[in-house]
């Protein structure tokens, strides 16, 4: 498979290379230059097979021909042999016509592990072939710094950097980021907000000079490797349903546009789609771009689904080039208006065509607590604040259509107890591989919201690796 920027200025990459950039260098996403599809008969031959399997039949087309489909198998079977469920992904019906796909079955409780656990594994394996060392730079809101963390820990080939921004992460999330004492993980509390963050690492990746020197790559959702991971646990779901010739719709609690922009890979491969209901929190930007064509950029807000806290989602350029029949030309100039004035209109054929499969929902967080109390009540479960944003959007859209709806279940409750607490009464328990996670030592350096200083702490927390890999 070959990979081309959404803005048609950088060189086209094989599989290997695109894990390795993530971004490319004009300042676009990676994405495939053709779609590889799975037949009706393939995709009911995954019925059967163990969720690793069918991980490795989905990312094998994406990573052919530089990591073959047996090297992917046994990096699947090793990703997800510490989850804590049988069936990794479990299906299983929520209430009237709506399914729940639990996706906090693995180390840090949240959806990100399900790629993340792939992604480490797969650049330890491309970087072991090429005898190279890499540095990882992420900003997170909250749930990839950790999932990216445990994928990287103690891994050979990889320094890791994580910045998150100062006390708007949960005390759950900064511990399981800022308890991993490992040598090569580096945490960095910036005082900023999350696009702050998310800023900062893109700067750092467009200093080529920076770049090139520790050379840079990323973890956060933007790599394509992580997109194609995701895209397993919507055929596992699409499959596990068992109604081949029937669409169905996917909710999704979303921030950075990942998660449902891989659903909308899923639909390509061949999962029969019917609807992709984008579920927002206060931060509506998604929402009201699709009321209106007109993508604005507003204020950060807080709220109880702080991982959903997002203005500025990278991955929605993905869909973009999509909506604009993939020319590059126009997302580069969308882009780059959107850059300079905060926004950006899509044209009326591009919005038809996204509206015909997207619908967006909004809640605040009033509802969200509604939603986890009234969920409370009606089944004795908890719920995580951002599942239940994704459910609260399920419910809405069923009142219009009464096709199945799949909810993602994208974190499990007790990563936000407070908020889960609050709305129904009952705090919910860490599963016991975090019993003990309050006990443990943390390791972070506060830093302000500058490039310099980050840079140079990285320069100093790294010093020697230039001349390390020189001699490799
Ligand atoms: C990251 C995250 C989201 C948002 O996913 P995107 O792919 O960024 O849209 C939703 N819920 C939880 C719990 C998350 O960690």
């Amino acid at each position: 498979m070959q990979y081309i920027s959404t803005r048609g200025k950088a060189p086209r990459l094989d599989f290997d290379d695109v894990v390795l950039s993530g971004l490319a260098r004009d300042g676009g996403l990676y994405v495939p230059d053709t779609w590889p599809t799975l037949t009706p008969d393939a995709l009911a031959s995954l019925a059967g097979a163990s969720y690793p399997q069918l991980a490795a039949t989905v990312l094998a087309p994406f990573a052919a021909p530089s990591v073959d489909e047996e090297t992917l198998l046994a990096i699947a079977e090793d990703a997800y042999r510490d989850f804590d469920h049988p069936d990794i992904a479990p299906l299983r019906p929520l209430s009237d016509g709506i399914w729940l796909l639990e996706l906090f079955h693995g180390p840090t409780l949240a959806f990100k592990d399900y790629a993340l656990q792939v992604l480490g594994r797969l650049f330890d394996h491309i970087l072991k072939r090429r005898n190279q060392r890499i540095t990882i730079v992420g900003a997170t809101s909250g749930d990839t710094g950790s999932a990216a963390i445990e994928a990287c820990r103690d891994r050979d080939a990889i320094e890791i950097f994580i910045l998150h921004p100062k006390g708007r992460v949960s005390e759950v999330q900064r511990r399981q980021m800022t308890t991993v004492t490992s040598a090569n993980v580096h945490n960095i509390a910036v005082e900023g907000t999350f696009d702050d963050c998310q800023d900062l690492v893109k700067a750092m990746f467009a200093d080529e000079a920076f770049r090139d020197a520790y050379r840079l790559s990323a973890v956060n959702s933007i790599n394509w490797a992580r997109i194609a991971a995701q895209v397993a646990y919507y055929v596992h779901a699409f499959v596990s349903l068992g109604r081949m010739g029937r669409a169905v719709s996917f909710a999704v609690p979303t921030g950075n546009f990942g998660n449902v922009y891989a659903a909308y890979v899923a639909g390509r491969m061949g999962v029969n789609l019917h609807r992709l209901i984008v579920a927002s929190n206060r931060n509506d930007i998604l929402t009201r771009f699709l009321a209106t064509g007109r993508m604005e950029i507003g204020p950060v807000h807080a709220t109880l689904s702080p991982s959903m806290d997002i203005q500025v989602s990278s991955n929605f350029e993905r869909y973009y080039f999509e909506m604009v029949g993939r020319d590059a030309d126009a997302v580069a100039s969308a882009m780059q208006r959107f850059r300079q004035t905060g926004s950006f209109s899509a044209t009326a054929p591009a919005l038809t065509w996204a509206l015909a499969q997207l619908s967006g929902e909004r809640l605040t967080d009033d509802e969200t607590r509604d939603t986890l109390r009234s969920l409370y009540d009606e089944t004795g479960e908890l719920f995580d604040p951002h599942t239940a944003i994704g459910i609260a959007a399920a419910r809405r859209h069923r009142s219009e259509d009464d096709r199945p709806v799949i909810a993602l279940a994208t974190a499990h409750p007790a990563k936000f107890p407070d908020a889960v607490e609050a709305a129904t009464g009952v705090r919910p328990e860490l599963p016991p591989r975090l019993a003990d996670l309050f006990d443990r030592p943390e390791r972070c350096t506060a830093l302000p919201a500058q490039l310099d200083r980050i840079q140079a702490h990285i320069r100093a927390s790294i010093a020697s690796f230039e001349d390390e890999s020189a001699i490799t």
